[in-house]
Formats: C-alpha cells, structure tokens, sequence
C-alpha cells in the first residue's frame, strides 16, 4: 500500500475519535476557544447508537432528549459544534472522517501523530501540544504507548440488542421494564421514546467458554458476528417468559454485543491523555458508560485550557488532578455495574438466592439502601474528594468553629436569587444562570451575610477585588448578598464591569442558598467559594481565612499580568 507523507501541522489539541467523548470534548474546547483538530477513521457518523439518551446530555445549558433512536448523542453533540460554527464567528474544526490515528510520538513539549487518510492512503503528520484518545475500547492511543494497561475481564456471555416495536399491557412506555429469568438470566426494555411503543430489547442469549483477551485484543461492545433473526429472538423471548407473550415487531436494528470490565491504569502519560472507553468500558446495564466518558471529557476541558493559556500554576499537578479525579469514579461504576449484572445474570445457587430471596426483602424493607445504591451506580451526588485531588483546597477553619461550609470537590448547588440592575430592577435569576455565564473561567463568590456591599461597610469586597485583580483571566467575582440591604447607591463600581460585564451583585431574600453554601448566620462569618469551570467547587474558606484562599490559588492558577 502505498503511503506517502504529505504535510505537518501544528495545534494545541489533536482529539483521536468522534465518538460522543471526542465530540463532547470537542465542544468543550470550542467553548474555551482553544485551537485543535478531531479526526476518526470512519466515513461518517454510524446511524445507530449503542447508548440511549435516558439522561439528558446538557451542553452549556441546551438539554437535549432522544427522538428517534436514529438521532444518536453523537449527532446531538456534532449539531452543537455546528452551531458553534454559525454563531461565532471564529474558527470552529469541523470532524475530519476517513482519518486514521496510526501511531504517535512523544517528544518533550509537542507529541507527533502520523495519521492515514483512508481513502488514499496519504499520510500526515500532526503536530500536537497534547493527544487526546477518545478512540473507544480498541484505542489506537492507550496502545501507543508500552506499559498503558487495560486491566480487568471479559464475561463468559453473548448478548443480543434490538431496536423494536412492543404493544403490550405490561411494557410502559415511561418505565423500563426487566424480566429476571431463573437459570437464563436478563431479559430488559428501555423505552426508546419516539413513539410510545418503541423500545430497546438487551437479553443475554447465552453463556461462553471464559475468553483468554489480552490488552491488546478485547472484544467489547458490538460484535461483528451476524445478529440473531427476528424470528429466533421472538422464540427466545417467548420460552424465557412464557405465558407472557410479547410480540417482537419492526425492528430497526438488531446487533450482538459482548460485555468487558476493564480499566485502564493511568489515564495521562505526560502529553498524552485518554477519555471515554479508552480508559473503561462495563457492563451497560447501568447505562453508564457514555455518562461517565462525557463526565470525563468536561473535566478535562477546562484543565488543557488552562494550561494551553499559561494560566496553569503547576502544569503537572493540574494535569495529574484529571486522573486521580476520574479514576476512583471509573472505579466505582464498573464494580457497580458489575455486581448489578452479576446478580442479574448469574445461575449459581449463591446469586440465584440472593436474587430471587433477598432483593424482594430488600426492596420491600429497606428501598433507602436500593435507592442508594442506584443513586451511586447513577453518578448522582457524585463528588470528588480533596484527599485525592491535587486541585481540591483541605480546608479547616483555624479557629475551630464547626465547618458546615460546601466542600471542595461538591457539586454546586441551585437556588433563587435577584440580580441588582442599575434602574432600580431587580430581577429573578437562579444559581445556575449565573454560573451559565461565568462558567468558562472560575467563579469567586462571596457569600455576605447583612454586611452590606461596598467597601467601606464590607472590607472583604476590597479582598474580593485584589483577588480579582490578581486572577483576572480566570476568575469571575460575584457578590452573594442576605437580605434586601442593597440599594442602587450601595452597588459599587466594579472594576470588571469594565469588560461590559453585567452587575455581579445579587441578592437572596430567603438565606436558603446561603445554607446551601454552609454560610450559616449563627457563625457571623462571610465566606468564599471558588468554583471551577466544571461546576465542582475547589476551595471554600471562611473570612478570617481568607489568607488560605490566596495561598490555595498560588498554587493552582497563574496569576494575570497587572
Ligand atoms: C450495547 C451497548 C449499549 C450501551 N448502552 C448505553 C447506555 O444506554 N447509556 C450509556 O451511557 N452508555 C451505554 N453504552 C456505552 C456507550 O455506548 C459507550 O460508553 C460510549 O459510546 C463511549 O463513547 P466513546 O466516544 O468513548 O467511544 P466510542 O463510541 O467507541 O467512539 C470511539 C470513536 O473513535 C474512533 N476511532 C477508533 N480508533 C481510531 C483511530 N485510530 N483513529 C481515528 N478514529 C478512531 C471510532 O471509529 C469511534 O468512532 C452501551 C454500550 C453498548 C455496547
């Protein structure tokens, strides 16, 4: 075959694959208007998705639902590059299809990547300042590299999908539907949401011989061996739960799929990082999988801006906080969604038991702990945790006062709010609006209890704005006022009003979004809290500790040249 070199070029951000990991992050990177290319070695878009939208994708505020199961999350995520595209006026990369990663090379500050057009055969070189792999299960990227390992196991099972009609009494359309079948394992319907009677068939159609796969050869996901008929799945289906009958109509896809638990053991190998099912892949059981690769992508994001901008105290530290922060997570959900499937597939008499024994007195008497485990299993209330995170401020109030204060590594949280205009207007705006706007760069709020807000009554809004000043590239001050005690005259001029920003002043009436924030008015103390791009809070500190603050950002941020 012939292979002939053809040119080099240079960007900050080479992502490999347009899956919905690669996209998402491509997203992401447009939003922080960082320079980089996505390349995947398909022609175009697959028609189908492996994973539903059960759970809404939110990108920057749209949410999106699934209409069909012919409009994928890849196609939601591509139609909001596009968008990107139109509205702004600077360059947005569109996705190169027929392009190949073949191998890389990692020098001291670029990576080469040598990619093949697949249609003729041309090869490139791509010089990057850091290579993304969001190439899936297979990564050509995570193989580039000796020693990156893909550790876990392959399940001894062969399972089947299909995309179908069902008109029955017993499927809701608003409710996934399960079958536990004794000595047959799972039969499930995840309602699709296109038409009421349209839904996705997973049933385990048998069991196998355990699979010797090594690293470099794991067969996960679809397979390309030829799907059953229709007519075998409806027999299947009807043996398993009969007398119930469900009649099997319209498919529009049916494929066979095999499941792998794998993680990978480091998710960053200097200029080379890896996202998505590059670094996991589980059991889909717990529909986690595009989840936890999307989770993983906008943790990333705002970190290789920071650093492609200098805005980066620490290269290494930053950069290192993307995996001791996402891989306790992967973690977590393939052991999650391992048990699930193990207890919902296994015919041993252990298993069995506690299915068939067990679950119902659980679900009966104690549906706290279920909910639990699914809320876990979900990724709901997940947070990340200071000890583990290099980029998450261990804060201690020095003077012992109890910390009821929002942690570090938390998930932001929402409430009501009035925003001060000039015109003697206040309007409603909640929590998450404002973070909508100012979430490209980090947001500093300063909780007040009935201080008031300009500097002579409140000297911390003086500490507010010489914190501002030192990080004005990445920071966003905002003031959080208790209470009705700003008046036109109180609002100050701020100096980042400068920029043509709106007013940064609002007000809360009930005091509920301060108890959010652990601002407790028995305390009588005023707090910071400084919340990432990616809405985790880093660091939330009390007034008398504010000096912490300051040293907390030495060592993470850069500061902005005065
Ligand atoms: C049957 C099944 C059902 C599932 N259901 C759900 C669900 O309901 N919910 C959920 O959250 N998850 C689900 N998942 C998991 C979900 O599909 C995956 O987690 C998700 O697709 C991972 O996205 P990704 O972008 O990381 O990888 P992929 O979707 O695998 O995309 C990787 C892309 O990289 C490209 N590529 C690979 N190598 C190269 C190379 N060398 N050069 C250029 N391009 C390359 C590939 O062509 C591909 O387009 C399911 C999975 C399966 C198998």
């Amino acid at each position: 075959m012939v292979s002939l070199f053809k040119e080099k070029k240079n960007v900050d951000v080479l992502i490999c694959g347009a899956g919905p990991v690669g996209v998402f992050l491509a997203n992401e990177l447009a939003e922080f208007e960082i320079n980089f290319r996505i390349i995947e070695k398909l022609e175009k878009h697959p028609e189908f998705s492996k994973a539903l939208l059960r759970s809404f994708i939110s990108i920057h505020g749209k949410r999106c639902q699934s209409e069909t199961s012919r409009y994928t999350p890849r196609h939601y995520l591509i139609d909001a590059l596009h968008e990107k595209k139109t509205m702004r006026k600077k360059h947005v990369p569109n996705v190169e299809f027929c392009m190949e990663l073949i191998k890389y090379e990692e020098k001291d500050d670029h990576v080469i990547a040598v990619v093949k057009n697949t249609k003729n055969n041309v090869e490139e070189e791509i010089i990057c300042q850091y290579l993304v792999g969001c190439d899936g299960v297979h990564s050509t990227v995570r193989k580039g590299i000796n020693g990156w390992t893909f550790e876990g196991q392959t399940l001894k099972s062969s399972w089947g999908l299909a995309d179908i009609e069902i008109d029955h009494e017993l499927i809701k359309y608003d409710q996934i539907t399960n079958f536990v079948v004794p000595n047959e394992g799972i039969i499930v319907l995840f309602p699709l949401g296109a038409r009421k009677n349209t839904f996705r068939l997973v049933v385990k159609i048998c069991d196998e011989e355990k699979k010797n796969e090594t690293n470099d050869h794991v067969t996960h996901g679809l397979t390309n061996e030829t799907p059953l008929p229709l007519e075998e799945l409806q027999k299947l289906i009807d043996e398993r739960i009969a007398p119930i009958k469900l009649e099997l109509k319209n498919p529009v896809w049916i494929s066979n799929f095999r499941i792998n638990e794998r993680i990978v053991n480091r998710y960053r190998t200097g200029r080379v990082l890896i996202a998505g099912d590059a670094a996991h892949c589980h059991s889909p059981l717990g529909g986690q999988g595009l989840n936890m690769g999307i989770q993983d992508a906008h943790n990333l994001a705002f970190k290789l801006a920071l650093v492609i901008r200098n805005q980066a105290a620490d290269v290494n530290k930053l950069l290192d906080s993307y995996e001791h922060e996402r891989y306790p997570v992967g973690k977590n959900v393939i052991e999650g969604t391992g048990f699930l499937t193990k207890m919902m597939t296994g015919n041993d008499y252990f298993t069995t038991f506690i299915r068939t024994r067990v679950a119902p007195i659980l679900f009966q008497f104690f549906p706290q702990s279920v909910f639990n485990f699914q809320n876990n299993l979900m990724q709901n209330n997940l947070h990340y945790l200071p000890g583990s995170s290099e980029i998450l401020h261990k804060y201690k109030p020095r003077s012992g006062v109890e910390n009821k204060l929002i942690e570090a590594g938390h998930y932001v949280q929402d409430g009501l709010l009035m925003k001060i205009t000039s015109h003697k207007l206040h309007e409603r705006i909640t929590m998450f609006d404002i973070f909508r706007s100012t979430a490209l760069k980090h947001t500093l709020i300063l909780f007040t209890l009935n201080k008031g807000v300009t500097a002579d009554c409140n000297p911390l809004i003086e500490t507010l704005l010489e914190i501002y000043n030192d990080y004005k590239n990445t920071i966003t001050p905002i003031i959080i006022s208790y209470q009705g005690i700003v008046h036109d005259a109180d609002v100050p001029f701020m100096p980042f009003q400068e920029e043509g920003r709106e007013q940064h002043i609002f007000v809360e009436r009930q005091f509920e979004l301060h108890e959010k924030y652990g601002v407790m008015k028995e305390f009588g103390q005023q707090a910071f809290v400084l919340v990432r791009p990616d809405l985790y809070v880093a660091s939330a500190v009390f007034e008398d500790d504010v000096d912490e603050l300051k040293a907390f950002l030495d060592q993470y941020l850069a500061k902005a040249d005065r």
